[in-house]
């Protein structure tokens, strides 16, 4: 852990460079959590407690806001240390939620951490627009493709919408219509979640992003829009 530590601070990793002058901690929202800050993390890291700093569960509360690097005087990468920290931590032992989460993604194209399969997923987007359609005239033309060869814009959607609150789709699609966009969303890849990426799961990451990004330039769509 010394080593990455050194790796993160400026000019060949002096340690004497933190200043621990608290600046990282006064705005950093995991601040207090477990005990713990990231002045005192940056600390127990560069010590060489690695024992206590892979015990502690803080490392998973870094929201990864990179808010303490903005505000450290020297720069210092915190939220590097911390997802390094992540990924020492033996695969099976990550927080259950998160963990559980990145492996249903895996498991399907769709990439949906919920296991929301791309069928389940175009049944209730038809179904959600047809209801509007109806209900507000003013909106009988909206549409909510899927898979449209050639649209200007390939959007995600967070499959917690689809699955447990439906209509929460509708506003976006409504900016979008009047806007006038020629959107899609994708077959494959239409879940916008990363949970591998808060896992400090580099492979899982990278499958995700290939396949959204693999769906969207199969279809021959110009801007990736992520909504999460
Ligand atoms: S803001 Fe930077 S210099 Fe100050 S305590 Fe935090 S890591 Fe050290
Ligand atoms: S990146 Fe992590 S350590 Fe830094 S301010 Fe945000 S939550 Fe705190």
């Amino acid at each position: 852990m010394k080593d990455k530590v050194a790796e993160l601070l400026p000019e060949g990793g002096n340690l004497n460079l933190c200043l621990t002058c608290g600046l990282c901690s006064s705005g950093c929202p995991a601040t207090g959590l477990e005990g713990m800050d990231p002045r005192k993390f940056l600390r127990m890291a560069a010590l060489g407690m690695d024992e206590e700093i892979l015990k502690s569960d803080w490392p998973w509360m870094c929201t990864m806001c990179q808010r303490c690097i903005y505000a450290c005087p020297m720069k210092i990468n915190i939220p590097q240390l911390t997802f390094y920290t992540r990924q020492q931590r033996p695969r099976d032992e990550r927080p259950k939620g998160i963990l559980g989460s990145c492996n249903m993604a895996l498991q399907n194209d769709s990439l949906s951490a919920m296991g929301a399969s791309s069928e389940d997923f175009q049944f209730v987007v038809e179904d959600v627009l047809e209801e509007y359609q109806e209900a507000q005239p003013e909106f009988k033309d909206m549409e909510a493709p899927i898979d449209k060869q050639g649209a200007e814009f390939f959007l995600n959607q967070n499959s917690r919408e689809p699955v447990t609150e439906p209509d929460e789709m509708t506003p976006l699609w409504k900016i979008l219509h009047l806007a006038g966009v020629d959107w899609t969303y994708g077959s494959k890849g239409w879940a916008g979640e990363n949970y591998c990426l808060f896992m400090a799961d580099d492979q899982g990451w990278e499958h995700i992003t290939r396949t959204t990004i693999g769906q969207a330039e199969s279809l021959g769509c110009k801007t990736y829009l992520n909504t999460e």
